[in-house]
């Protein structure tokens, strides 16, 4: 029906003009009373999730407090409290980038070796397209996006590439911006650290249970554990083993000599013999 569009659009702005004062009469004496003053003169105003009347702000000295998901261009997070960046200069952020916006460096030491830090970050502010996907890929949280979108300039080059001194923020900058996902994170590397000192804790005893073992096995082998007794009677079972021996010796030995004394007594017989034809050889040939 003509002039239903109309009447629906008239009955959405009164709900907001009614929501307002609502939202006025729930917090007196002012629903600006909690807003948060900021050392550059700023204030930021939060609308909760349960006010639906509108909300003035008196914009640029007053701004709305954003949800920590927002996202405008990348940051690099300064590790404060061991002094660097926590940036590696993997390379991923630049690989995964769909627009390709940002170029790595990678730092070097004084013999020309690549070192895990990044001698120049750039990001062309210009083409980044606040996807997100550098800080979801970075596998150290080096990372983050930024909640800053005043970024207007009078020329595009060189002031929207921002390089690394620009890009880079402390690491408290980033928890106060991302509160809850710094938590969580900081819970993950906590469960990591213990995780790995007690896999540590655990090579290093069963290391040293190896190095004892091994030492009883050594400490068994060169010196045996054995009684008085039990040594007297080795002794014995030796000497019984010996005495045998030398029987047996003996029995061997005599067959050996009377065979020899059979040789010898045909080796004589032989010669007897032979002795004996000759002389009958002799008287023969005499006649
Ligand atoms: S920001 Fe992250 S992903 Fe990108 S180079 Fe540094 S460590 Fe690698
Ligand atoms: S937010 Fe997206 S477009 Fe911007 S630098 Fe990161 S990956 Fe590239």
């Amino acid at each position: 029906m003509f002039g239903t569009g109309l009447l629906k659009g008239l009955g959405i702005t009164l709900k907001h003009f009614t929501d307002t004062f609502k939202d006025d009469r729930q917090k007196v004496p002012s629903r600006y009373q909690d807003s948060v003053q900021l050392d550059n003169g700023r204030r930021i105003i939060e609308q909760p999730l349960s006010q639906e009347g509108l909300l003035t702000i008196q914009y640029p000295e007053e701004r709305r407090l954003l949800p920590e998901r927002f996202r405008y261009i990348p940051m690099l997070v300064w590790d404060t409290e061991k002094g660097e960046d926590r940036c590696t200069a993997c390379g991923i952020c630049a690989k995964v980038c769909p627009p390709q916006c940002i170029w790595i460096v990678r730092d070097s030491d004084e013999n020309g070796k690549p070192v895990t830090r990044p001698a120049e970050f750039y990001i062309d502010t210009a083409v980044c397209m606040s996807c997100s996907f550098c800080a979801e890929f970075c596998p150290f949280d080096a990372i983050k996006m930024n909640h800053d979108y005043e970024l207007a300039v009078y020329d595009r080059y060189p002031q929207l590439v921002y390089d690394k001194e620009e890009l880079t923020v402390p690491v408290e900058y980033y928890a106060a911006l991302w509160p809850a996902q710094y938590a969580a994170e900081q819970e993950q590397m906590r469960a990591k650290e213990e995780e790995e000192q007690r896999r540590a804790e655990e090579k290093k005893k069963a290391a040293a249970a190896k190095a004892k073992a091994k030492a009883a096995g050594a400490e068994q082998e060169a010196k045996p554990k054995r009684s008085k007794e039990e040594l007297d009677a080795l002794r014995k079972q030796a000497a019984a083993k010996a005495a045998a021996r030398g029987k047996e010796g003996e029995s061997e030995a005599a067959p050996a000599s009377s065979a020899d004394d059979a040789k010898k007594a045909r080796l004589e017989e032989l010669k007897r013999k032979a002795a004996e034809k000759a002389r009958q050889r002799k008287e023969q040939s005499g006649e």
